[in-house]
């Protein structure tokens, strides 16, 4: 038995029916594109959120996390957002937003819910999505619904949307149920079509960092709700119904139209749609060498114009491309979090260690810096 099998047991005195995880994400470009209706272009990484269910024969959900202390338990029969907080709103709210899809539940039967996890929290590597998508397809494997990766994650940005109160787009699901070893998920957040691009990290040696600020961000209440707020307020402005609609070349325009920090929030959104058609580009025609100059665009509109990035992701992106980095950015909603690098892989090591001094003179919090693989996305494991 796996040992998630076995806390399982020692904490509802029966063994699970089984045992499902998600990935968590890093965005490789294409940073609040996403809810403007744009281009992003996640991967799924090797760091995964467990899930051991058991079926019960009521109507009771009861859900335990090796990450709290306490049990919660709610009825099928009275899911509402308004009565859902904290961690286990995440979980109500992916069963709650299953039943806002139209799906019957009125047959589902309660279930006893174990999670454990290796996705760092609030680290910008997305443990809130990895935590929807992995209940959210126990559910559906066992209530017997079968639901796509596409449906599932929607339905895991419903909960995240409604339950939780965090106005995100569809990027976290995505990755985390999509995810393919070695690829990256191009997503159209308009059409919401979805396909696998080849990385080619191997045959290239490269590889991944992740730089964790261990800057707290918190999407819920922080300034993401802001810059959410501003990218409908320059939409409205510019008489489009979202961002994607305004080109590179429409620019100018709207300069004249909107005041100047409100078109810095669109010229952010607007050239980084591009640099993530331009980034898909780049892999198929010439490989993953030829993208850091888009990363390190990306980086610079995300601190300049969408300001959303912190001293400690900025420098150290800097520091990563001065000392290798084919290119370096924030990853992630922002206002903390981590920052990635594709790195050759004989330079990770001195690459990471010249960051970590970096910070380290500045007088900035000690970074956390590990490598990620582009991974499988949610699936039972047992
Ligand atoms: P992230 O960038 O990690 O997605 P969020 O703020 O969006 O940060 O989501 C983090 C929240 O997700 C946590 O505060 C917690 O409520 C929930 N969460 C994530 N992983 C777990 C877990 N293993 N067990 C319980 N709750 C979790
Ligand atoms: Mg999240």
């Amino acid at each position: 038995m796996t040992s998630i099998a076995v806390a399982f047991e020692d904490a509802y005195g029966h063994a699970p029916t089984g045992v499902w995880s998600a990935p968590g994400r890093v965005n490789l470009i294409g940073e609040h594109t996403d809810y403007n209706h744009g281009y992003v272009l996640p991967f799924a990484i090797d760091r995964r959120t467990w899930a051991a269910v058991g079926t019960r024969d009521d109507r009771t959900l009861r859900l335990r996390s090796t990450f709290a202390d306490a049990e919660v338990t709610a009825s099928l029969d009275a899911l509402s957002p308004e009565g859902m907080d904290g961690w286990s709103a995440y979980v109500l709210g992916v069963a709650w937003a299953m039943g806002e899809a139209g799906i019957d539940l009125s047959h589902a039967t309660g279930l006893d819910i174990l999670i454990d996890s290796e996705v760092p929290v609030g680290a910008g590597l997305s443990s809130s999505a990895a935590l929807e998508c992995a209940v959210g397809q126990a559910f559906s494997d066992l209530w017997g619904l079968d639901l796509d990766a596409l449906s599932l994650a929607r339905i895991g940005r419903v909960a995240e949307n409604r339950a939780v109160g965090a106005p995100t787009g569809l990027l976290d699901q995505a990755a985390s149920m999509l995810g393919r070893e070695d690829h990256a998920v191009f997503l159209d957040c308009d059409t919401e079509q979805a396909r696998p691009v080849a990385l080619h990290l191997r045959e290239e040696s490269l590889q991944i960092l992740v730089m964790n600020s261990h800057v707290d961000h918190e999407h819920a209440t922080g300034g993401y709700g802001a810059r959410f707020a501003s990218c409908e307020r320059g939409a409205r402005t510019l008489g489009v119904t979202t961002l994607r609609e305004v080109t590179p070349e429409g620019l100018d325009d709207a300069r004249a139209q909107l005041d100047e920090e409100t078109f810095r929030r669109v010229r952010h959104v607007v050239t980084e749609n591009q640099r993530v058609l331009d980034t898909v580009a780049a892999l198929s025609a010439k490989g993953p060498r030829a993208i850091g100059e888009l990363m390190n665009a990306s980086q610079a509109s995300m601190r300049d114009d969408f300001e959303i990035t912190v001293p400690e992701i900025d420098l150290a992106c800097d520091t990563a491309v001065a000392h290798g980095a084919v290119g370096a950015r924030m990853t992630g909603g922002g206002f903390g979090g981590s920052a990635i690098a594709v790195v050759p892989a004989s330079a990770a090591d001195d690459i990471a260690a010249a960051v970590t001094s970096a910070l380290a003179l500045a007088g900035l919090r000690e970074p956390t810096i590990f490598t990620v693989v582009p991974s499988q996305g949610a699936r039972r494991d047992s």
